[in-house]
């Protein structure tokens, strides 16, 4: 039986765009959200081999440092043809300049230099909700597609050169209702961190709308 979230939350990301993100998914559940950078909250470092296992650090570390229940999400995009990376190095492969044009172009000069001839990647979301008394709950989210010559303004991150499987368009020309793509009735989502959101939310929320 998983713990219900009410009252505030802490949403345990220094990165602005996830942060936009994750207000938006959480606004129809009448949860405050308080953000880590908000807070002051120091960035723990994320020393785990797994997307899980550092959603698993940040959350913790929040939840401890602000005593209120956190939610951290680990996420990053995952290429076939270059055996998973960036995957965990995702922000890191951006360097301190957040330098995601950058990143793009590295993807596309690796896989030339393999001649790679599959475009095929995955986002990962691994979304972490933390108690203060050290209880966890993890939800998982993919999304699988094709890298494009990066195309859109919208988003951050990886967006412009990932157009998700049935899709013409990348998340970078989406809006982000469109890139959620949450359907509550159904209870499904588009992006990696909207499918792990709908089995947080299904687990941990309820609706006030
Ligand atoms: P983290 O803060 O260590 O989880 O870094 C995740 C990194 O993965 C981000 O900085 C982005 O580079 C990338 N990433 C994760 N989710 C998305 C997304 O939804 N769109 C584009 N890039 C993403």
């Amino acid at each position: 039986m998983s713990r219900k979230l009410t009252g505030k939350v802490v949403i345990a990301t220094h990165n602005a765009g996830k942060l936009v993100e994750m207000r938006e998914l959480l606004a129809p559940f009448g949860v405050a959200a308080v953000s880590a950078g908000e807070l002051g909250l120091p960035e723990p470092d994320e020393t785990g081999t797994m997307f899980s296992e550092n959603a698993a650090i940040k959350a913790l570390a929040a939840a401890t440092a602000a005593n209120l229940p956190a939610f951290a999400d680990d996420s990053g995009l995952c290429v076939d043809a270059l055996d998973g990376a960036p995957g965990l190095f995702s922000a890191r492969w951006a360097g301190p300049t957040k330098d995601f044009a950058g990143a793009m172009a590295r993807i596309e000069t690796e896989l030339q230099k393999r001649g790679a001839t599959s475009r095929r990647a995955h986002f990962v979301s691994a979304l972490v909700v933390a108690w203060p008394d050290g209880h966890t709950e993890l939800f998982e989210g993919r999304v699988f597609g094709d890298l494009v010559a990066p195309r859109g303004t919208a988003g951050f991150g990886y967006d412009p050169m990932f157009r998700p499987d049935g899709h013409d368009r990348t998340f970078g020309e989406m809006s982000s209702e469109e890139k959620h793509g949450v359907d509550w009735r159904t209870g499904k989502g588009l992006s990696h961190r909207a499918r792990a959101f709908v089995t947080l939310a299904e687990a941990c929320l309820t609706r006030v709308e």
